[in-house]
C-alpha cells in the first residue's frame, strides 16, 4: 500500500467494508463517518449516528472525561486506545478495543479516526477462566492432601510447577519450598521406601501411563505418615511429561488395615488352635471352612470335611438313644432356617470306618447387610463323657457280677409293667423267681469263686432261654427274677420247666470238676389288682417256697 495512493472512492469503499468498526469523529465529538461494522457493533443505523455526538455510546457521567481525552489527543497527539466499556443501542454494555489516529487537518478542522473491535466475548471468557482458575485454586487449597503439577523433563530433574497449600499440612514443607526444590519432598520419604517410589515413577514415565504409589514419609517434625500419590501424564512435547495428580494422607487407612490384619491374625490363631471344632456353613449347609480341631474331633481329613453338606450320605448322625438324627434337625440347618442361634445339641456322628464320635454342637447364624450369609457352628468332643455316663448308667442298673439288671432296676421295670397291666387288665405278663438249690454247698465245698462262676453260668443259661425283651434281674445273692412280657401263665410255666431242665442238665465244668446245679422256681401272673412290683414278687416267692418245700428242682405256679 505504501507505493500507491488510494483514490478517495477506493478509500471510502475500504472503510465501508472493513471488518472492524471504523468512525471519524470531529473535534466536538460529532460522528462524520461511521462504517457498517461500527453501526452493527453499536446497534444503530448509519443515519442515526451521523451528525450526532459520540456521547451516544458512553455513560453520561463518563462522557466529559472521554471528550476531554479525545480533544487532548487531537490537540497534542500521543496515544489514544485500549479497552473500554461502551453502551450498545439496546443498553447492553460492550467491551471494546480501540485504536485512534489523527486525520490530516483540513482548514484547522481536527478529526480522529477510530478503530473499534468488539471484545465482549473474549473479556467474558477471560473473566470466566479467571473465575474457574480461582475456583480450582480454592478447591486445591481446601482439599485434604495436595494437588500438584510435576514436570519430568526428558533429561534433568523433576520439578513441581505447582503444588497446592495442603502440602504443608501433609509433608511439613511449604508449596514454595516444594516448587523451589522437588527433593524437599523426596527427602521426607523413608529411605527404605525411596527405591520403590523412584522405580514406580520411572516405570510410569517410561510407559507414559498413570502413576499410583503409596509410601511412608517422615515429616521434618518427625511425624510418620502414609502417603498415596496418584497422577496422570500429559505430553509437553520433546519427551517432557507434565503430571497432574494428588497426594493424600492414607495413614488412617493403614492404621485400620494394620488393626484389621492384627485382629485377623488373632482370629486365625484362635481358629487354628482352639480345642473346639469350628466350621462355617454356607446357606446351603455345605462346609466352607473348618479348623484343625474339627477335623481331629471327627477323625476326618480337611479334604473330607470341606465342601460336605450336612445331609451328605457320607456320614450319618444319631441321637443319644441311637435313633437317626435327621439333617434338617442339625443345629446349623436349624440356624439357617430360622435365623436363630441353637445351643448345646448332642449328636453322634458316624463316618465310614470311624467309631461314633459324640459332639455337643451350637450354631450361630451370621448376617451380612441384613441377609443371612453363613452359619458358624462350634462343637466339643463329648465322646468320653457320653461313654462314662453310659457306663455309670449301666453300672447303676446292672449287677456287677452277672451283668443282668440289679434288684433296683428290675423292680423299676417290674413297676412299669404292673402299671401297664393296671391300665390294660387284658394284657398278660408273668414274673418268674428263681433260687439256686443248696447253693451254699458250692461255696462251702469249692469256694466263693466257684460260687460266682456258678452264678454267671446260671445267668447265661437263663439268657439263652428267654427273649431279648424279657428282663432278667438279680434280686438277691443266688436269687433271680425274670419279667416275661406279654406271656400268659401257661407259656411261663412251659418256659420255666424248659429252663429248669436245661439247668439240671448243664453242669459247670470248673477247676477240673463238674458242678451240678438245680434251680427252684415260682411263677406268678401279674394281676391288674396288684398294688406294685413288691406284691407280685411276694406271690411268686410264695410259689418258689412251695417249690423248695416240694423237694427243690421244680416249678410252682402261684394261685391268681
Ligand atoms: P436253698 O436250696 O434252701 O436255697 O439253699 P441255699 O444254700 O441255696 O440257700 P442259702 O440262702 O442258705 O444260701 C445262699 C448262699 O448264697 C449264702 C451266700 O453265701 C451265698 N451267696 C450270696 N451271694 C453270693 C455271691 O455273690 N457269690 C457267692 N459265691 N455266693 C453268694
Ligand atoms: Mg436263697
Ligand atoms: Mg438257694
Amino acid at each position: 500500500m505504501t507505493g500507491q495512493t488510494l483514490e478517495p472512492l477506493q478509500f471510502d469503499a475500504l472503510i465501508r467494508h472493513a471488518p472492524v468498526g471504523i468512525a471519524v469523529i470531529d473535534y466536538l465529538g460529532i460522528y462524520e463517518v461511521v462504517n457498517r461494522a461500527y453501526c452493527a457493533l453499536y446497534g444503530y443505523r448509519e443515519e442515526e449516528m451521523l451528525g450526532r455526538s459520540f456521547s451516544l455510546v458512553f455513560p453520561p457521567v463518563q462522557f466529559p472525561a472521554v471528550l476531554a481525552r479525545h480533544q487532548r489527543f487531537l490537540d497534542e497527539g500521543g496515544e489514544l486506545g485500549g479497552e473500554w466499556e461502551v453502551i450498545r443501542h439496546d443498553g447492553v454494555v460492550l467491551s471494546i478495543l480501540t485504536d485512534s489516529a489523527r486525520m490530516p487537518e483540513a482548514q484547522g478542522h481536527k478529526r480522529r479516526l477510530v478503530y473499534v473491535l468488539d471484545i465482549t466475548q473474549r473479556k467474558k471468557m477471560e473473566r470466566e477462566s479467571r473465575q474457574s482458575a480461582a475456583l480450582l485454586l480454592d478447591l486445591a487449597a481446601s482439599l485434604p492432601g495436595a494437588m500438584f503439577r510435576l514436570l519430568t523433563p526428558h533429561s534433568g530433574h523433576a520439578r513441581y510447577a505447582y503444588i497446592s497449600p495442603g502440602v504443608e499440612a501433609l509433608f511439613g514443607v511449604t508449596p514454595q519450598q516444594a516448587c523451589a526444590d522437588s527433593r524437599s519432598l523426596l527427602r521426607c520419604i523413608l529411605p527404605a521406601d525411596r527405591p520403590a517410589h523412584q522405580a514406580s515413577l520411572r516405570a510410569a514415565i517410561q510407559g507414559r501411563h498413570g502413576w499410583e504409589h503409596e509410601f511412608q514419609i517422615r515429616t521434618p517434625a518427625g511425624q510418620l505418615k502414609w502417603v498415596h500419590s496418584k497422577a496422570t501424564p500429559q505430553s509437553a512435547g520433546n519427551g517432557d511429561l507434565i503430571w497432574t495428580g494428588v497426594l493424600t494422607d492414607v495413614s488412617a487407612r493403614h492404621a485400620s488395615d494394620a488393626a484389621l490384619k492384627a485382629s485377623e491374625a488373632t482370629f486365625r490363631t484362635l481358629f487354628e488352635t482352639v480345642p473346639q471344632g469350628v466350621v462355617y456353613h454356607e446357606p446351603g449347609g455345605r462346609i466352607t471352612q473348618a479348623n484343625p480341631a474339627a477335623a481331629r474331633i471327627l477323625g476326618l481329613s480337611m479334604a473330607q470335611l470341606l465342601g460336605k453338606a450336612i445331609g451328605d450320605p457320607f456320614w450319618h448322625t444319631i441321637h443319644e438313644d441311637g435313633s437317626a438324627f435327621p439333617a434338617e434337625h442339625h443345629p446349623a440347618m436349624q440356624a439357617l432356617r430360622t435365623g436363630q442361634p441353637v445351643a448345646n445339641v448332642v449328636m453322634g456322628v458316624l463316618a465310614p470306618g470311624r467309631d461314633c464320635v459324640w459332639i455337643q454342637v451350637s450354631a450361630m447364624p451370621l448376617f451380612k447387610g441384613g441377609q443371612l450369609s453363613e452359619v458358624y457352628a462350634n462343637f466339643e468332643d463329648i465322646t468320653e463323657h457320653v461313654r462314662l455316663e453310659r457306663q455309670l448308667r449301666r453300672e447303676a442298673t446292672t449287677d456287677f457280677l452277672t451283668g443282668v439288671a440289679n434288684r433296683r432296676h428290675f423292680m423299676d421295670r417290674l413297676n412299669i409293667e404292673v402299671e401297664r397291666i393296671q391300665r390294660h387288665p387284658d394284657m398278660r405278663s408273668c414274673v418268674l423267681t428263681l433260687d439256686l438249690d443248696h447253693f451254699k454247698r458250692v461255696n462251702d465245698s469249692l469256694g466263693h469263686a466257684a460260687g460266682d462262676a456258678v452264678l454267671c453260668h446260671f445267668t447265661q443259661l437263663m439268657s439263652q432261654q428267654v427273649r431279648r425283651l424279657d428282663i432278667i434281674g438279680r434280686t438277691g445273692g443266688e436269687e433271680f427274677a425274670v419279667l416275661l412280657l406279654d406271656t400268659g401263665s401257661d407259656e411261663a410255666m412251659l418256659l420255666a420247666e424248659r429252663l429248669r431242665q436245661r439247668v439240671a442238665t448243664s453242669p459247670l465244668a470248673y477247676g477240673g470238676r463238674c458242678i451240678e446245679i438245680t434251680v427252684s422256681m415260682g411263677v406268678s401272673l401279674i394281676c391288674g389288682s396288684d398294688a406294685d412290683a413288691q406284691a407280685v414278687l411276694i406271690r411268686a416267692d410264695q410259689a418258689l417256697y412251695a417249690a423248695k418245700a416240694s423237694g427243690r428242682n421244680c416249678v410252682r405256679l402261684a394261685p391268681e
